[in-house]
């Protein structure tokens, strides 16, 4: 009997656990928030992955692009702003 109560206890709790988890996913949703500064990205240049947080960003040709060093940054204008002639 005692056996059926800590189960029925066990459940209940797992339950509350589930509804809270299910209500904080619902409740982040509607403010829109995502763990942005944790998304990878990729080094346009290089090809690494890199957290979002940790990029060094650029503002080229009208876009937002993030490098994983200053390193990449300089070396993808470098490559973008050289003046050979070619085609
Ligand atoms: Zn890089």
């Amino acid at each position: 009997m005692i056996r059926l109560l800590i189960i029925a206890g066990l459940v209940y709790f797992l339950y509350r656990k589930y509804r809270s988890w299910q209500e904080s996913l619902a409740d982040r949703r509607e403010k829109g928030e995502t763990a942005i500064e944790d998304i990878m990205v990729q080094d346009p240049h290089c090809g690494t992955y890199f957290p979002r947080r940790e990029g060094v960003l650029l503002r080229f040709d009208g876009e937002d692009l993030l490098f994983c060093s200053k390193k990449c940054r300089d070396a993808f204008v470098a490559e973008h702003t050289n003046t050979t002639t070619g085609g």
